[in-house]
C-alpha cells in the first residue's frame, strides 16, 4: 500500500523509518535524510489546497499527517470529505493543541487536573486578571507558536508587558487576540502519549524532552534538544492514572461534545506536588519524543494507525521494547536564534551494522551533498537494555558527524542519570 506522510522533519523521519517495513512511502516535502527511505514530493505544508491538491495527485491509500499546522487547517476534514483514509484529528478535535483557550476551558468542563488560568482579550482584562495570580506567572499565546508563545514572567509588569507584546504582534510575529495567563506550576515534566479512535485512549509510552537550548536546562527554549523514554519514567500506577484521569477523560469529553479525537494525543505534564496537572496537549507525535520512541515500537505503526481510523484501538495491544531509548539533537551554530544553512554534514550515514539511527530534522541534498537547512538539523537516536548505553552510543557516533557551527547538549537524560 501507498502511504503518504505529510511533513519534513525528524518526526517523519522516524515515523517512516517505521512504516517502511509495510509500505511504499511517499513524503510530503520530507527532507535529504528521508529521501533515503520514500520518494519526496514538494508541498507547503501551510497551503491547504496545494495539500489536497497533492494527496489527489498521488491517490494513497493512507495519508499519515506529522506537524499541527495542516491540521489546524483541516487537512484531516478535506480528506474525510473525499472519503480518504487519513490518519489524525480533525480541525475541531485539533483545537485541543491549536488553542490554549479551548484546551483549558475543555478541561476546566471536564475537571481534568491542570493550571489556574484567565483568559484575556485585551490589555485590561490583563490588568484585571493579574493580581489573582502570584509570581511568578505564565503568560502565553493561545494560538500555535511554534513552541515560542509561553514566558514566564518574575513580575505582574513584566506579564503586563510581555501580553501587550503578544496582542501587538511585537513578540511573536503575528498579532494575538487570546491571552492566557496561568499559575505558575513547578515539578518533572514528563510527555505522555495515547493513541486515540474517538472512544478509547490506548497509552503508547511516556518520555521526557529537553527544551532549553543549553546544559542544566539553561538559555532559550527550543523546539527540543533532545529526549528519552524509558520504562521506569512513569510507575505502572501513575501511568494508569495518566490514562484514567487525563488521556481516557479527554477522549470521553471531546465525544460528548461530538468533536470525538482521532490520532495521537500527546499530553504534556507536569508532576507537581499536587499531583499530575496538565501544561498542554498536542494532537500528533512530537518531535523529538518520537524518534525515540520509534526505536522502541515493537507493534507495526500501520496497526495503530488503521485501529485509530477505524474505531478499533480497544482490541489494539501495542508492544515497546522494554529499556529505553534516546535521542539526542545536533543543531546548527546560533539556534535556536538566527542561525545559517546549508552547511556540508559529513559523516552522517546510517551504518546498517549499527545501533544508532540517524533521524534527518532539517537536512536538504544539494547537487547530492547532505547539506544542513534548518535549525535542528540531526537526531542521533538508539535503544538500548538501559538509558546510560543508549547514551554513550548516541554520544559516540556524535563525534563522527560534523558540520560548521554543529551544537548540542551532552546532558540529555540527567534527570533519570542522576544518583
Ligand atoms: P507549553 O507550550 O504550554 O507546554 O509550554 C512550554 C513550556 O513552558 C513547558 O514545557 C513548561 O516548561 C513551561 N510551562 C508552561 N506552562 C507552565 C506552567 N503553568 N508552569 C510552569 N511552567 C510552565
Amino acid at each position: 500500500m501507498k502511504v503518504l506522510v505529510i511533513g519534513g522533519g525528524g518526526r517523519e523521519h522516524a515515523l517512516i523509518w517505521a512504516l517502511k517495513k509495510s509500505a511504499e512511502i511517499v513524503a510530503a516535502p520530507g527532507n535529504g535524510g528521508i529521501a533515503a527511505l520514500a520518494r519526496c514530493a514538494p508541498v507547503d505544508v501551510n497551503s491547504l489546497e496545494a495539500m489536497v491538491n497533492l494527496v489527489a495527485v498521488e491517490n494513497p491509500g493512507l495519508t499519515v499527517v506529522g506537524p499541527e499546522v495542516p491540521l489546524a487547517l483541516g487537512l484531516v476534514d478535506e480528506l474525510q470529505r473525499r472519503k480518504l483514509r487519513v490518519f489524525g484529528p480533525t480541525k475541531a478535535a485539533a483545537q485541543l493543541e491549536s488553542s490554549k483557550a479551548f484546551a483549558k476551558a475543555f478541561m476546566q468542563r471536564h475537571a481534568i487536573p491542570t493550571a489556574e488560568y484567565a483568559l484575556c482579550t485585551t490589555l485590561d482584562e490583563v490588568r484585571a486578571s493579574l493580581p489573582r495570580f502570584t509570581v511568578p506567572v505564565v503568560v502565553k499565546a493561545s494560538g500555535l507558536a511554534a513552541g515560542k508563545g509561553v514566558v514566564i514572567c518574575n513580575t505582574h509588569l513584566e506579564a503586563e508587558r510581555t501580553a501587550a507584546e503578544m496582542f501587538s504582534g511585537a513578540l511573536l510575529g503575528s498579532t494575538e487576540t487570546e491571552i492566557v495567563l496561568e499559575e505558575f506550576l513547578t515539578g518533572e515534566e514528563v510527555s505522555f502519549f495515547a493513541l486515540c479512535d474517538g472512544k478509547r485512549a490506548i497509552p503508547i509510552a511516556a518520555a521526557q524532552d529537553h527544551k532549553r537550548v543549553g546544559e542544566g536546562d539553561t538559555g532559550p527554549n527550543t523546539g527540543g534538544m533532545g529526549a528519552y523514554s524509558t520504562d521506569g519514567l512513569l510507575t505502572p500506577a501513575m501511568r494508569q492514572w495518566v490514562t484514567h484521569n487525563v488521556a481516557q477523560k479527554t477522549v470521553d469529553g471531546m465525544a460528548s461534545e461530538s468533536t470525538p479525537f482521532k490520532g495521537i494525543l500527546f499530553i504534556g505534564l507536569m508532576m507537581t506536588p499536587r499531583g499530575p496537572m496538565v501544561l498542554e496537549f498536542n494532537t500528533r507525535w512530537g518531535d523529538p519524543e518520537t524518534e525515540a520512541i520509534m526505536l522502541r515500537l515493537e507493534t507495526d505503526i500501520l496497526d495503530l494507525f488503521n485501529a485509530s481510523i477505524d474505531g478499533a484501538a480497544e482490541t489494539l495491544v501495542i508492544r515497546l521494547k522494554p529499556g529505553a531509548s534516546a535521542t539526542v539533537i545536533a543543531a546548527s551554530g546560533g539556534y535556536p536564534g538566527k542561525y545559517a544553512s546549508g552547511k556540508t554534514i559529513t559523516g552522517a550515514d546510517n551504518n546498517a551494522d549499527d545501533n544508532v539511527v540517524i533521524f534527518h530534522a532539517g537536512t536538504a541534498l544539494k547537487d547530492n551533498q547532505l547539506v544542513t537547512a534548518g535549525g535542528r538539523v540531526l537526531a542521533v537516536t538508539a535503544a538500548a537494555d538501559d538509558l546510560k548505553t543508549a547514551l554513550d552510543r548516541i554520544y559516540a557516533r556524535m563525534e563522527t558527524i560534523s558540520f560548521e557551527g554543529m551544537q548540542y547538549r551532552r546532558d540529555i537524560g540527567w534527570r533519570a542519570l542522576k544518583p
